[in-house]
């Protein structure tokens, strides 16, 4: 059975940008503890930035912690396209 558009994103990691899948849908909604930990700085640091929208600094950390994720996010890409290239091989991803 060939699965449909609804499993693909049932499978898929929750963190926003991240493409992955999860390894373990069933009891993980996201693709590694990295993801999982981006994801609670992101809502952590979008939880300051709301409650201390007075303060012309959250702009900045906002916009710095998008940049930081999102940095993050094309290393684990960049790594996973290199190390599979290297490793013609094998199914598994790093
Ligand atoms: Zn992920």
């Amino acid at each position: 059975m060939s699965a449909t558009p609804l499993d693909y994103r049932r499978s898929q990691c929750r963190r926003d940008g991240c493409t992955r899948k999860r390894r373990h849908p069933d009891r993980a909604q996201f693709c590694s503890g990295l993801c999982a930990d981006l994801d609670a700085l992101l809502s952590k640091v979008e939880r300051t930035c709301r409650e201390s929208s007075s303060n012309p600094a959250t702009v900045e950390l906002w916009t710095s912690t998008v940049e930081a994720v999102d940095a993050i996010t094309q290393v684990v890409r960049l790594h996973s396209r290199i190390w599979r290239e290297s490793q013609p091989d094998k199914l598994l991803s790093p």
